[in-house]
């Protein structure tokens, strides 16, 4: 095991420090760089423009590949000074001329942007005879992976002139629709019982806040009003739904996808057998979910839950964590896992690369975001000093610490993560965080805090699980049947959700027009990538637990990027993804979790022992 240094880390700067990009935000420098981003942008784009040779010959493609990659490694279309004012963006979103210099450079690269497409295009449209002979080309090896997604994404691509209806008619036969139920509900609000007793008006969002509150007065009141507006909204969302769903079918047909869900696993570069492997398991393990409702059914003393209580606190973690010591105690977590993940994370203290506290303006969320693989990362939070403002800076770290693999192995052509693992880093380092917390927590705060963290583990794996199969059901109905009521959807609605919680959470009245505010089935089958991104690092962490050497192999995953699939990434690990038996141990990872937790609500006498 590596040395661990636990003295207190100081944290002095907490501010970005943007001077790898610009001085400020009037750097004198800024129109020079930006006369370079054009005169090496349009030294690509004319040198390759007029040319042909490249879609027949693997050595002048591997030359074009080079150049390609040069420059989106070091210049892109928009330099530093695309990604400069972005940043400075989220620090500040209330300053008119910060968002005037942003989109004075987003205007500048869509240009380039467009004029440089034609290079991805045309490799699109080259021959399957010469593909296979490109894919198995020596010259092209560091691009192989590149190539692939770009030819099989082609596979399902139309002609210029339908793709380009397509496009233009998106707008009517889509997104209208599902914009015009997204605006009726969030111009909703309703006078409701609030915390401190008395009735007060609340929008939709707080309406979804108070129905977690832990008086019970307040969650009724919120539930009933919310059930209310679904009910409103339901009959017009019948009509968008099934106008989505058929404008969907419509898509697939014309494009030849076999499966509902095809093109979305191409897009996340996931094979279909390997989700198929995810679905399959965790609904056999439906079991986890129900166990755990019924211990919080018996934490809060009632026989079953009502649906929109399932997600209620058992009680407020008041803890207080500085973010010096927040940053101490993860420094020491990642320490412990691997001293290279710690010296990552050092890096980014020292240089400036984490903007800690909240500020009139900035951005209220928390991310991670890189852009061109030669600039630095960075993460922005909100740091409070809860809890969840602890495991935040480990989640976003988890990502910080991916990108930097990454850039240290992979080509920039490959410098990213596919939406299928894009959160493998970042939980994995959340979840091992957590475990240090536990260990110095006394055993009350440690109930609340597992009884969350099985909270958040239920939602992100066995419910989007439940709504995969839900979306399953959904798209082969309509096919079948060619039109949906209300009345058909709430029930296969009902029987999914009632499918993961069991019988200790009741479908209670109005929980069948859930699926009117779901924006995520809009996106067609998105939420898997929940619980694989979970479940994958659930897995890798129960295999680190039984031998500490196999963290080499997490660091080898972490840093293969765009690389391969990513189930041909673990093949290479000897990992098979495809595999039942993987996803099953990302299971009793949660299955252990919570066993513990029940003993420990045992032991401290909250329910009975069995
Ligand atoms: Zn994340």
């Amino acid at each position: 095991m590596p040395n661990i240094n636990q003295r207190a880390i100081q944290v002095e700067q907490t501010v970005w420090n943007l001077k790898p990009l610009f001085e400020n935000d009037d750097d004198p420098r800024m129109d020079e760089r930006r006369r370079i981003v054009e005169q090496i942008s349009y030294e690509f784009i004319t040198t390759w423009k007029e040319r042909t040779d490249y879609l027949e010959n693997p050595v002048i493609l591997r030359q074009a590949l080079d150049h390609y990659e040069a420059w989106k490694r070091l210049y892109g279309s928009d330099g530093d000074e695309g990604y400069y004012f972005w940043l400075r963006t989220q620090q500040n979103q209330n300053a008119p001329k910060l968002k005037a210099k942003f989109n004075k450079i987003e205007e500048f690269s869509k240009k380039i942007e467009n004029d440089s497409q034609f290079f991805h295009l045309r490799i699109a449209r080259i021959k399957p005879e010469v593909q296979k002979r490109f894919l198995n080309d020596n010259a092209l090896t560091p691009y192989r992976h590149y190539l692939e997604r770009i030819f099989v994404e082609a596979r399902y691509h139309l002609s210029e002139p339908e793709e380009k209806i397509l496009n233009l008619k998106s707008a009517t036969s889509y997104s209208n629709w599902t914009k015009m139920t997204a605006g009726f509900l969030s111009k909703e609000s309703r006078t409701v019982i609030t915390e401190g007793g008395s009735r007060k008006p609340r929008t939709f969002t707080e309406l979804l806040g108070l129905m977690n509150n832990t008086k019970k007065k307040v969650r009724a009141s919120a539930a009933k009003a919310f059930n209310e507006i679904l009910k409103s909204h339901v009959d017009s969302a019948e009509a968008e739904i099934n106008s989505v769903l058929a404008n969907k079918k419509t898509d697939d047909e014309l494009r030849g996808a076999l499966r509902p869900d095809t093109l979305r696993h191409l897009t996340d570069d996931i094979e279909s057998e390997v989700v198929d492997a995810l679905i399959d398991s965790v609904s056999k393990r439906f079991t986890i979910s129900e166990r755990y409702y019924e211990l919080k059914a018996k934490l809060f003393n009632v026989r079953r839950l009502e649906y929109h209580e399932r997600n209620m606190e058992l009680s407020v973690v008041t803890k207080h964590y500085s973010y010096a010591k927040s940053v101490t105690l993860v420094h020491a977590a990642l320490g412990k896992l691997d001293a290279q993940f710690a010296d990552i994370f050092s890096g980014f203290l020292r240089n400036g690369q984490i903007d800690v506290y909240p500020r009139k303006g900035k951005d209220t969320g928390a991310f991670c975001i890189y852009h061109l693989l030669a600039q630095p990362t960075y993460i922005l939070l909100n740091h409070t000093g809860k809890l969840h403002d602890v495991l935040t800076l480990a989640h976003e770290l988890g990502h910080g610490i991916n990108n930097e693999l990454i850039r240290k192995k992979q080509h920039a052509l490959d410098f990213g993560t596919p939406a299928s693992t894009a959160e493998v880093a970042s939980t994995f380092m959340e979840d091992f965080v957590l475990q240090e917390i536990l260990r110095e927590a006394d055993d009350a705060l440690r109930l609340a805090i597992m009884m969350q963290k099985l909270n958040d583990d239920v939602s992100s794996i066995f419910r989007q699980v439940a709504c995969y199969r839900f979306e399953q059901e959904l798209h082969s109905e309509f096919r079948k049947r060619g039109y949906l009521s209300k009345n058909e959807i709430g029930e296969l609605f009902q029987k999914h959700m009632a499918s993961y919680m069991g019988r200790f959470v009741e479908q209670s009245p109005g929980s069948e027009n859930w699926w009117v505010y779901w924006n995520h089935i809009r996106y067609f089958f998105y939420v898997y990538s929940y619980a694989s991104g979970l479940l994958i690092s659930k897995s890798l962490q129960n295999s680190v637990k039984q031998e500490r050497a196999f963290i080499s192999r997490v660091k080898e995953f972490l840093s293969s990027g765009l690389s391969d699939s990513p189930k041909n990434i673990f093949l290479k690990l000897r990992i098979d993804i495809a595999d039942k038996h993987f996803w099953n141990r990302g299971l009793d990872e949660v299955e252990k979790l919570l066993n513990e937790t029940v003993l420990l609500a045992e032991k401290l006498g909250k329910i009975n022992r069995r």
